[in-house]
């Protein structure tokens, strides 16, 4: 029975994987600060503890795991990453994490690393036109990403990739971009523009208003969270260990992913811009080297994503008025 270790694994995508690991019978153990917050984990051990401490991530690597899959970050969603209030933490809770990982990994001869980056590594100089940004994995140097997160991230690949230089170390690295989906943060102030839509549509009362930061257009794309699982399993699988897309070709503007949304709920709105923190002005996933290398890439359409997301939103907002009616 091969073994796996999900760092992260109370999370959004940390908890799905440790959904689809189970499918595929692996014994799975999960560390994270917290349990998951809105299902039980399948994972067959899973040990509350903070990952900045290296005598944590010692305990937890207490065997060679055949793969060890690194989630665990300080992040969250424009509204966390980009308004500066949070750029110390994000820089230091991240790095330590990922400098005693990998260490503690070392140490016990783990076979298998995966690591998550993000397309906010990429830099800005190339993210300024919204219908033309450019994020071919060569062109994240000469290095400018527009946000501490995403510079965290670039020195956080290069030191998995030092140790796979250095150490021989099987490492798997993806920069993932904007990933959604059931089951992540929709109303912490961590949550991303996906779910932040999917419950200000859910709020709002037909024929009303939403409000969206920025002018609406803004352009990005939006992976659904089980072709984002796909990609890592085919990555993991193969031999490649170069930092590599998993995103969806599927550009849109912010006012269009609202609209898409506003019919899926079958509620006409009127969009209110607004000033907030925005990150660059156009992103989208470049696909030709997951494409070339692993034979593969996303296909499910943004909508069809969407559709199984918005209910799911819907419901929480539904049992919170529940419950505060309740309280009342
Ligand atoms: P998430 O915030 O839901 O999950 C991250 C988990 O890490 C959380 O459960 C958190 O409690 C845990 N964590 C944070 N600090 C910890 C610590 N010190 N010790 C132990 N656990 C700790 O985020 P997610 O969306 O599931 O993202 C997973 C990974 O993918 C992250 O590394 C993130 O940077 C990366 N990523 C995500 C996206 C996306 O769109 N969701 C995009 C690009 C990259």
């Amino acid at each position: 029975m091969q073994k796996a270790l999900v760092c992260g694994s109370g999370g959004f995508i940390g908890s799905h994987l440790v959904k689809k690991l189970k499918q595929q019978d692996y014994w799975v153990r999960g560390v994270d600060l917290k349990y998951t917050e809105f299902s039980d984990t399948l994972a067959d051990d899973f040990a509350i503890g903070d990952l900045r401490n290296p005598q944590i991530c010692r305990y937890v690597v207490d065997e060679s795991f055949d793969e060890v899959y690194q989630l665990a970050a300080d992040m969250g969603g424009a509204g966390f990453v980009f308004t500066g209030d949070n750029d110390a933490d994000i820089m230091h809770n991240s790095a330590l994490i990922n400098l005693n990982m990998l260490e503690a990994c070392y140490k016990r001869n783990v076979r298998k690393i995966f690591y998550s980056s993000s397309a906010c590594i990429y830099p800005e100089y190339n993210q300024q036109d919204p219908h033309n940004p450019k994020t071919d994995e060569n062109t994240a140097y000469p290095a400018n990403p527009d946000s501490e997160y995403g510079w965290e991230k670039l020195f956080s690949e290069r030191l998995y990739l030092a140790f796979h230089r250095n150490y021989g170390m099987e490492v798997r690295i993806a920069r993932f971009h904007n990933i959604f989906g059931p089951e992540g943060s929709w109303n912490d102030g961590r949550e991303k523009a996906p779910a932040a839509l999917c419950r200000k549509v859910a709020e709002a009362s037909n024929g009303g208003e939403i409000e969206i930061w920025g002018d609406g257009k803004q352009t990005r794309s939006f992976l659904y969270i089980d072709e984002c699982l796909e990609g890592i399993k085919r990555l993991v699988e193969s031999d490649f260990h170069h930092p590599i897309n998993i995103g969806s070709e599927e550009m849109v503007t912010i006012d269009q992913l609202a609209r898409i949304i506003m019919d899926i709920a079958g509620k006409r709105l009127t969009i209110k811009h607004m000033p907030g923190p925005l990150g660059v002005r156009g992103r989208n996933s470049d696909n030709k080297l997951i494409n070339k290398m692993l034979g593969w890439s996303p296909s499910m359409s943004l909508r069809e994503g969407l559709e199984k997301t918005y209910p799911w939103i819907e419901a929480q907002v539904k049992a919170k008025k529940i419950g505060k009616e309740k309280e009342h």
